[in-house]
């Protein structure tokens, strides 16, 4: 028996996409191993949002080429290999196939062609008209936790972001699938699941059935609402596009306990002039308005962004704004990023006038902030009991 070692960087839809691959190559007779050493097959998920983890791809094969006796066959799924194809066997010697984002149900296929002799294996096809996005019977990284996909790709283009390149256009899943997903995991013993996509407030199925009985204005809080219904009994939801958050979604968290009070909304930049080169469709204003709602809800909702420091072109005076954001919003915490440029994006395109030693000054001054005003905001749990999954 063949065995494989996945290893996954980047986001939660990577995650997910591994937890189904494992799956898919157990059914067909692979062992999937957690130890890199005495694996057959290496395959390497990939991330391209920054500089930094495409980098990690290139470190990874070198690593698995060089330290083993005998070099496994070794396959590069994910972002990296649906934007460089097949042009990665030039880069990295040592790749024996790639499978692009929407190719993950071949892999096997991509295996076999490997092992009966077929060199610069490469998939970068659609997904199958009847691919299994069911995670019940995943190997998943928790018996208690799921990540439950709602929504794939994306339609907003923010100038400095290569996902809608490397994940295509925004799919909504049918509801009724979601729904019978979530009852199986229930039945199962999970916990806890995370209705997961780039934007899921962004999401609109083709249909709604499964979705008729529920209020609310959005697709999104109808579908809050019919998952909560499941009884589940922790519910959350990532990432939330700011233009999108509407304040039904705040109100199905007031009305269901089991939809868990956080949310991840990010903000990217507290200047408007940033926000509109980034072309983020948001002001600072609308955010602060959308901010101010989620405050007002009596479940106490966390609050959690993301920031991107140093875009092409951002001033002190940008600068100092973003910084007067992060005070007024007082997230729980926040995933702070160097800018880094996108071959391929709009904004590599931009004179990027923020050197490398300002944005790592501009990234610890933030950081500061953040953690002042998350440390403040963190008192509020002092003495206090409240349910956690562990
Ligand atoms: N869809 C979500 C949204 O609109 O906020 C974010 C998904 S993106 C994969 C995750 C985060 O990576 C973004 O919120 C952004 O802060 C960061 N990011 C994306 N492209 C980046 C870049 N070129 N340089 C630095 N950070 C970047
Ligand atoms: Fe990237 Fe913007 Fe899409 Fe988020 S909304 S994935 S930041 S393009």
């Amino acid at each position: 028996m063949k065995k494989v070692y996945l290893e996954t960087f980047g986001c939660q839809m990577n995650v997910s996409d591994s937890e189904r691959v494992a799956t898919s190559l157990a059914a067909k007779g692979f062992e999937v191993t957690p130890n890199e050493n005495s694996a057959d097959i290496v395959l390497i998920n990939t991330c391209s949002v920054r500089e930094k983890a495409e980098h990690k791809l290139y470190t990874r094969v070198g690593q698995f080429r060089n330290y083993r006796e005998v070099k496994p066959v070794i396959g590069v799924m994910g972002c990296v290999a649906q934007l460089e194809g097949e042009t990665l066997f030039d880069k990295i010697s040592g790749i024996d196939f790639v499978i692009g984002t929407k190719a993950v149900g071949r892999v096997a296929d991509a295996i076999q062609k490997v092992y009966d002799g077929e060199s610069g294996v490469t998939d970068l096809g659609e997904r199958e008209l009847d691919y299994d996005w069911s995670v019940a019977d995943a190997q998943r990284h928790s018996p208690y936790v799921a990540f439950v996909p709602i929504i794939e790709g994306c339609n907003k283009f923010c100038t400095y972001c290569i996902v809608p390149f490397s994940r295509g256009r925004e799919v909504s899943l049918s509801a009724s699938e979601i729904i019978r997903n979530v009852l199986e995991l229930r039945r199962q013993g999970v916990k806890e699941i995370h209705l997961i996509g780039q934007n899921v407030n962004s999401y609109r199925p083709k249909s709604d059935s499964g979705l008729e009985t529920f209020h609310g204005a959005t697709p999104f809080s109808r579908l809050l609402r019919a998952v909560a219904a499941t009884g589940i009994e922790r519910i959350k939801f990532n990432t939330s596009f700011p233009r999108d958050f509407h304040p039904d979604i705040i109100d199905a968290i007031n009305e269901h306990e089991n939809l868990c009070n956080w949310v991840h909304l990010p903000v990217q930049s507290g200047s408007d002039r940033v926000l509109k080169m980034m072309k983020r469709g948001h002001t600072i204003e609308s955010y602060f308005k959308k901010i101010d709602k989620l405050k007002e809800s009596s479940r106490d909702i966390a609050l959690t962004t993301d920031i991107i420091v140093g875009f092409p072109g951002e001033t002190e005076k940008d600068f100092e704004d973003t910084k007067k954001a992060v005070e007024y919003c007082g997230y729980d915490s926040a995933y702070i990023f160097k800018y880094s440029p996108r071959p391929g994006t709009p904004a590599f395109e931009m004179d990027d006038e923020v050197t490398l030693g300002e944005k790592k000054l501009r990234f610890i001054e933030l950081e500061g902030v953040q953690k002042r005003s998350q440390n403040q905001r963190l008192q509020r749990y002092l003495g206090k009991r409240v349910q956690v999954l562990a």
